[in-house]
């Protein structure tokens, strides 16, 4: 397979955050999806992109709908997993990530809950948004053949942070995966975003949508 083959932008985002001018990052051929919660409730700046997913998503919740921004092609690689020196490859293993705006963390939720303070608690998350993140990864699987499939263990944060639910890949499974994970299952890491979000809900909607 060619480099950096079908569409590079996802239709409709905003790509006024691009940060590949600056990190210009690794071509690849996607085959897989790495799901983030950004632990904030709007648009993070990323350090100036130094720490940039490829899309961000964030919830309008007012007119239901995920705004999506880009920020680096699809098949390049982007910078907000951790790499230790030797070992497996991350950022750049085939993996396009997807920062989702909100939190995982249900001590985070009732925080910003009590303060009035309207987000997504993405385990909770509603359906819209559910299924507006469900048509991003259809259109990954129809676009880039990345798996409509996934890991079995989606442990709620705190017990998600490092690897003791037992939820994190080797380095051997990482290099065989082919789908889509979260931060949660990422070797090297040991951030546990994005939580208990209802991943086998996501998958039927996905693959409802392509059956639209
Ligand atoms: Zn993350």
């Amino acid at each position: 397979m060619t480099e950096k083959s079908g569409p590079q932008h996802y239709p409709h985002a905003d790509r006024t955050h691009w940060y590949q001018t600056r990190f210009p990052g690794d071509s690849m051929e996607v085959n897989v999806v790495v799901l983030h919660t950004t632990e904030g409730r709007t648009l993070p700046d990323y350090d100036g992109g130094a720490i940039a997913p490829n899309l961000t998503a964030v919830p309008d919740l007012t007119t239901r709908k995920l705004k999506w921004y880009q920020h680096f092609d699809i098949d390049v690689s982007s910078r907000a997993l951790r790499n230790l020196s030797g070992g497996v490859e991350t950022n750049t293993l085939n993996v396009c990530q997807a920062e989702l705006v909100g939190t995982c963390s249900p001590d985070t939720h009732r925080k910003w809950r009590d303060a009035g303070k309207a987000h997504v608690f993405w385990p909770e998350a509603p359906a819209w948004a559910l299924l507006e993140l469900a048509r991003f990864l259809a259109w990954m699987h129809e676009e880039h053949d990345v798996p409509l499939r996934g890991p079995a263990l989606w442990p709620a944060y705190p017990q998600s942070f490092g690897s003791k639910a037992g939820q994190r890949m080797s380095g051997r499974e990482w290099n065989a995966f082919k789908g889509v994970c979260g931060h949660t299952h990422v070797p090297e890491n040991d951030h546990g975003d994005p939580g208990a979000i209802d991943f086998s809900g996501l998958l039927k909607f996905a693959r409802e949508t392509l059956d639209d």
